[in-house]
């Protein structure tokens, strides 16, 4: 559809080019037509007046009583009149050579007092409109067409006749002793008026055309260029939709493979957990001496092993929980909780570690925390316990804090340490899987770099923030914002 319209450009420009060049050269032709006519009404009307002036001066003196009392005598009297017949003589006499071709004259009272055509003589025009108008000293004109015409010199055909009516005044008194009609034929005029239409005519379909000729060259360009850029642009789309396959295609491999990748991990990690369990469980049992006493050596190194078997399973949990996150089998567990009591577990862990490196470590949970709120309190948990763990390791002196708030629609977690903290270019990444700041193999620090992928995923899944502010040599804090709804039930849940 779009295709065809846009290739319909000429056909459009034709069209409407040829619609506009009909109305524009009739409506010029009609203007000028009736502009030349009413030209010609007013210049013949004029002449006409002047004509009749005449004649009323001429015949005033000698027949202008005759003619304001002729409505009195009877209609075959006036016709035989020696009077009539003189007057005729004269007008016939004076309108001789003139493009005046007829007279008739009309008693004040409109009955038609002369006429060339005697078969005229005692016609009533009292109601007609020109004779009204003459007879209250205005001059009415009409352009009148006429196949045959009786005239002075017999009938003439095919003419165009501009007749007047005008009053019968002799010159210098008010008197109007009848009404004249001249009849005046102005069929040469009429045909130069047609022969100037024509010109008019011709002239606009010789300039219409040029231009339409322009017009049509730069149209037809126009066309090219967008026929051009059409299948520029069609060939593109198939491109991109080619583009788009491939993209869509790669996306699904991408999806498969990070779908395979987490099904890996998760059931490598799950089959790693068993023998380790078994090795801290029986390493674990050696050293608090159930099995017997075991020289200082033996249990150094016993000592190792059970630290590293726990390193193994802190690692693989986190790797568990990555790719349980990623292949999307993680579901919130949601139920009542008390973040008071969370923070004591919590409490439990990181107090020993804070001691181990002569840190202080402190919670503060403000009053206005809710009892109750709906969350998943392990997860919770795990995210205090990634945080202030990180806290207690990457500070050497000083303390880490533990701080919440509630803030009208969410709780604030913030957990603030002195240790060392992190440069700003590092503040993004290391909440990607397996980032670091000191990724090197001489770090100072143990780590696999999957504790904040971690929170922030819990974060993520809770629907809250995680910010985090951080100067290196003067110490960290990470804010975490969860929206909780609170419990209003059961205000005191466990
Ligand atoms: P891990 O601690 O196991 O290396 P994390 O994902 O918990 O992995 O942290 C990633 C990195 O972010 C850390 O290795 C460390 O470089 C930096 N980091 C995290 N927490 C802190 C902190 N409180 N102070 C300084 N650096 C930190």
């Amino acid at each position: 559809m779009r295709k065809n319209t846009m290739f319909r450009l000429v056909r459009y420009f034709s069209v409407t080019s040829f619609v506009v060049f009909v109305i524009a050269v009739s409506f010029f032709a009609s203007r000028s037509r009736i502009a030349s006519i009413n030209d010609l009404i007013t210049v013949r009307e004029q002449s006409n007046a002047e004509l009749a002036q005449v004649y009323a001066n001429i015949i005033w003196a000698d027949y202008g009583e005759f003619i304001a009392s002729a409505a009195t005598l009877d209609t075959d009297d006036l016709r035989n009149s020696p009077t009539l017949a003189a007057l005729d003589t004269i007008l016939r006499t004076y309108t001789a050579g003139l493009s005046v071709i007829k007279i008739k004259i009309y008693a004040p009272n409109g009955i038609t007092v002369y006429s060339s055509d005697l078969a005229q003589i005692g016609e009533d025009k009292s109601a007609n409109p020109g004779f009204v108008t003459a007879l209250s000293g205005g001059v009415a004109s009409e352009l009148i067409y006429r196949d045959t015409f009786n005239a002075f010199e017999g009938a003439i055909v095919d003419r165009n006749i501009v007749e007047s009516y005008v009053a019968l005044r002799p010159s210098g008194t008010d008197r109007i002793y009848g009404v004249i009609e001249v009849y005046d034929d102005v069929t040469p005029l009429m045909q130069l008026v047609d022969m100037r239409q024509r010109r008019i005519v011709t002239g606009l379909v010789i300039i219409f055309t040029l231009l339409y000729i322009i017009l049509f060259f730069i149209v037809s360009y126009a066309e090219r260029i967008l026929r051009r850029q059409g299948q520029e642009i069609r060939t593109q789309n198939a491109e991109l939709v080619q583009v788009n396959q491939k993209l869509h295609h790669a996306h699904q491999l991408a999806a498969e493979s990070a779908r395979l990748k987490s099904e890996f991990l998760s059931t490598m990690s799950h089959e790693l957990r068993t023998p380790l369990n078994a090795v801290i469980g029986y390493s674990g049992i050696i050293i608090e001496g159930i099995t017997g006493e075991t020289n200082q050596r033996t249990l150094g190194m016993i000592q190792k092993i059970n630290m590293s078997g726990q390193h193994l399973l802190t690692l693989i949990n986190n790797v568990l929980d990555i790719a349980k996150i990623e292949s999307g089998r993680m579901e919130l567990v949601e139920s009542s909780m008390n973040i008071r009591h969370v923070v004591e577990d919590v409490q439990a862990q990181i107090q020993i570690l804070a001691e181990n490196k002569g840190l202080t470590f402190n919670t503060h949970i403000a009053a206005d925390v809710p009892q109750a709120v709906i969350g998943d309190a392990d997860r919770i948990k795990q995210i205090l316990i990634n945080l202030l763990s990180n806290g207690v390791k990457f500070t050497e002196q000083g303390s880490v804090l533990l701080n919440i708030e509630w803030k009208n629609t969410y709780m604030l977690l913030q957990v603030t340490d002195t240790g060392i903290g992190i440069p700003a270019h590092a503040q993004d990444y290391i909440f990607e899987e397996f980032r670091q700041v000191n990724s090197s193999s001489t770090r100072t620090y143990q780590g696999t770099g999957l504790g904040l992928a971690i929170v922030r995923k819990f974060v993520e899944a809770m629907k809250g923030t995680i910010l985090l502010k951080s100067e290196v040599g003067s110490g960290s804090t990470f804010m975490v914002r969860l929206p909780l709804k609170v419990e209003t039930s059961e205000r005191s849940a466990g």
